[in-house]
């Protein structure tokens, strides 16, 4: 996966003059650490996890990154995101480096007692590596705000200090932001506004289907049809539901949470238990004919066994890595848009660093303050991708990276480079 990310990489070269330098750092992380972390089940025995971080690259400030709990979570992973986050905060402007981290485990069956104790023997683990001004995680996969403030609470254990700036996506009492829960969403949603604005689109006529009803894809769903585009599919890991009139996303939504046990901080409900619309599966999502394909899911969704089959006409990537390289080359083929990742799922980092800021000031700001700032970075820097994917006729993805890549390189070379050193 990490040798797929990287081809992303070579694809910049061809178009902007890159220090050799800049490559040989940009192709491997600046530090792996895998750990064990032993937990004490319910049942009295002790079952030992394996955790891991991978700071890639901190030129531009300290490392920030998610958390991932899943069963498929490797090093291999978690130093793909971590590659995929330090050119998503450089798109974003933001002054942090990237990281990520994860542990292998199924949460969901685990109780909220045993989560507790994995999240916190995960700062114990890494608490050395991780800091306000050296690496700041969040959540991702399968970890929330609860989860959070858990972390939150053994780094300030630890440290004998308050320290919320260590981590973000807290909630809200714990120092969390406003805004963060739905901004990942929101920040999608800022984006695909802006390429709707290029294309002369009418908003009202144009539909839209939405692979991961999580976090990030429910948000967007729920803004979207706020803002009047027309969601007709949306799926989760159990199945997909369809109505060519529209789905009303909040009916959805309290769906979802109604079946959820209670018992429980994962939902175990499953959209296509709704009876109103039509259950399809997750591959039929895939191929609607909508205007926009929305993965908000995980990676490899979209690849070259199934890109032949994708009718939308454009894909917007909520997901990290939802689209391989080969699956980018058919489409493109075929001339279906894809909106970046590094681009458009951005909104959740830019709130991470929002709290971050807010932390350390100790001012916390209102919700419509955080839209608006997040607003402007969106509109900003997607339209920054739009021009410059234009000015070398190249691939969404590609002008993300150039942009990414670009003030990457700017940080790498002004801290000297071989030429500086020889003259
Ligand atoms: P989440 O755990 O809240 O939601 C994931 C959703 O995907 C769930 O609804 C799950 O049922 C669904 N899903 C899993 N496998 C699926 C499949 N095969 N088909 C259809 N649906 C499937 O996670 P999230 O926070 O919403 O993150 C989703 C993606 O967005 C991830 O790739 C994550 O890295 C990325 N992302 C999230 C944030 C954020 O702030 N939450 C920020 C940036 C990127």
């Amino acid at each position: 996966m990490f040798e797929l990310a990287k081809q992303r990489l070579a694809s910049v070269f061809k178009y902007i003059e890159v220090d050799e330098e800049v490559i040989s750092r940009l192709s491997v992380a600046k530090r792996a650490i895998i750990a064990s972390i032993p937990v004490r089940m319910d049942n009295g025995e002790l079952k030992i996890f394996t955790g891991y971080r991978v700071q890639y690259d901190d030129t531009r400030g300290p490392t920030k990154g998610g958390i991932r709990y899943h069963p498929r979570v490797n090093l291999d992973e978690v130093t793909s995101l971590s590659f995929w986050m330090t050119v998503k905060c450089a798109v974003a402007g933001l002054p942090f480096g990237g990281a990520k981290g994860g542990v292998t485990v199924n949460p969901k069956e685990l109780s909220k007692l045993e989560l507790e104790r994995l999240s916190r023997g995960y700062i114990r683990a890494f608490a050395d590596v991780l800091g306000e001004a050296r690496d700041i995680p969040a959540p991702d996969v399968y970890t929330n705000s609860t989860i959070m403030g858990w972390m939150a609470d053994e780094y300030s254990t630890i440290s004998r200090r308050q320290v919320p700036e260590m981590i973000t996506g807290k909630p809200l009492h714990l120092g969390g932001s406003q805004g963060r829960e739905s901004a990942t969403g929101q920040g999608a949603l800022y984006t695909l506004e802006e390429y709707a604005k290029r294309h002369q689109w009418n908003i009202s006529q144009v539909t839209i289907a939405i692979q991961g009803f999580g976090n990030a894809g429910y948000h967007f769903a729920r803004l979207a049809s706020r803002m009047g585009f027309r969601v007709l599919a949306v799926s989760d890991s159990k199945g997909a539901i369809y109505s060519s009139s529209g789905l009303n996303v909040e009916d959805v939504y309290r769906f979802k949470q109604e079946e959820k046990k209670l018992a429980s901080v994962y939902c175990d409900g499953s959209v296509c238990n709704m009876l109103d619309y039509e259950e399809i599966s997750n591959e039929d999502l895939l191929a609607l004919k909508v205007d926009v394909l929305v993965l908000g899911a995980l990676e490899n969704q979209v690849t070259q066994l199934n890109a032949d089959k994708v009718q939308a006409v454009t894909i917007l990537e909520i997901a990290n890595g939802p689209v391989t390289p080969q699956a980018d080359e058919i489409l493109e083929a075929r001339g279906i848009q894809v909106i970046p990742d590094v681009l458009a799922n951005s909104g959740g980092v830019v709130v991470s660093y929002f709290e971050w800021v807010q932390n350390k000031s100790g001012f916390y700001w209102e919700a419509p303050e955080v839209r608006e700032k997040l607003h402007n970075i969106m509109r900003r820097e997607s339209n920054v991708v739009f021009d410059l994917a234009n000015h070398h006729q190249c691939t969404l993805r590609t002008a993300a990276y150039i942009h990414g890549i670009e003030r990457l390189a700017g940080a790498i070379d002004q801290r000297g480079n071989k030429k500086y050193f020889s003259t």
